[in-house]
């Protein structure tokens, strides 16, 4: 979390979500068969109780039994970081001498012989020991497990994302007015991060590829100059109590090619079809078809290599995602990025990202920083 995060006010941060977010993950339990749930540090973690979790090689975990209260087994010496749980979880420390397994099982009870969930972001170490100690269970993904509730944001989460995403939106407008001619990347990324700090939100990522570094989308930087001609790729975001924001936007330095400018205005119909074909029931699928229909008929449909989006929230890629072979139907309240791209080795690339959120009546851009093509100096 942010220490330059301004607090929040009352009518977003309304009453604490928790009690209730662990008696609808005990539900969902029951609904999938699992017994007991344990969670390591992670954004399930900070969704279930509100704490992010410490991660080393001691063993600080959740233990959520299907029936029953939500334990917490930690080490003794960091149980006052639980500070603000102890109404919520009944607290387990274990001291360095103790085995922490051992605990967990003692928690487990009778459900050592049944179904036991782990958080996906569990250390692999912990789960072996755990299997070791409790060999007669069942093991399972806790990330299916939480899906169908971090799926869904209640309002003060879309609150939260959609004031992260305008405080990026105006890092965009605020760095439109600079210069980035004879910058490097690394330089551009620096700008970018700094803006994100200077409007309170914590910085996260900045991935920057200029000409044909632009074609790699996942790139981070390079020492690679910016100069006229260069379309510039820029994908940023932070958090704001812990809530992400992922925007793409790709500006061009000096006078664009007559080519660039076609496959720019393609991607932005098809970041526009996508956007729209956004309603309730509607498959994940779909939204990818809609936005790589257009491309392809564009004459784009091979230059556009990755899926149009993913869901984000306390995690910058979580459920859902939008790529074929997906059946699940939108829903109110799911919170996604849509950004198609094209790229073309050894030339450019060209992507434009914003977070939508999916209403009862459509889709709510979370994003509204120029889309337009901008040339930059
Ligand atoms: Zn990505
Ligand atoms: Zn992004
Ligand atoms: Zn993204």
């Amino acid at each position: 979390m942010s220490s330059l995060a301004p607090p929040l006010q009352d009518s977003v941060a309304g009453p604490a979500p928790y009690a209730d977010r662990l008696r609808r993950a005990q539900a969902e339990m029951t609904r999938q068969g699992i017994d007991l749930l344990v969670v390591g540090a992670s954004a399930d973690l900070l969704y279930l109780v509100g704490y992010a979790g410490h991660e080393s090689e001691r063993l600080s975990v959740l233990v959520l039994p299907r029936d029953g209260a939500p334990h917490y087994v930690v080490p003794g010496l960091e149980a006052p970081l639980l500070h603000d749980q102890r109404d919520l979880l009944e607290i387990v420390p274990w001291e360095e001498t103790e085995d922490p397994a051992a605990k967990v099982t003692a928690i487990a009870g009778s459900a050592a012989l049944g179904t036991i969930a782990v958080g996906d972001e569990l250390w692999s170490v912990f789960t072996l020991r755990l299997q070791r100690a409790m060999p007669r269970a069942r093991w399972a993904e806790g990330g299916q497990l939480l899906r169908p509730l971090r799926m869904i944001k209640d309002e003060r989460e879309i609150a939260l994302l959609a004031d992260a995403a305008r405080r990026t939106d105006e890092t965009w407008e605020e760095f439109l007015t600079f210069s980035i001619t004879g910058l490097t990347e690394w330089q551009v990324r620096d700008h970018l991060l700094a803006l994100l700090a200077a409007r309170g939100l914590q910085p996260v990522f900045c991935n920057v590829g200029s000409g044909p570094n632009g074609a790699s989308p996942h790139q981070t930087a390079s020492d690679r100059v910016i100069g006229p001609g260069d379309a510039v790729v820029c994908d940023w975001g932070g958090t704001l109590e812990g809530y992400n924001s992922d925007v793409t936007r790709t500006a061009q330095v000096g006078e664009p090619s007559p080519e660039f400018v076609r496959a720019y205005e393609a991607v932005l119909a098809a970041n526009q079809a996508a956007f729209e074909a956004v309603r309730p029931g509607v498959l994940c699928q779909d939204i990818d078809r809609a936005a790589r229909r257009v491309l392809t008929q564009a004459g784009y449909g091979d230059a556009f290599i990755h899926r149009t989006g993913h869901g984000l929230g306390l995690s910058l890629h979580e459920e859902p995602y939008l790529v074929e072979g997906n059946t699940l139907p939108l829903a109110a309240g799911m919170v996604f990025s849509d950004e198609p791209g094209v790229y073309f080795p050894g030339q450019f690339g060209i992507r434009i990202e914003d977070t939508v959120v999916c209403t009862a009546d459509g889709a709510r851009r979370l994003n509204e920083a120029t889309r337009t093509l901008r040339v930059m100096g």
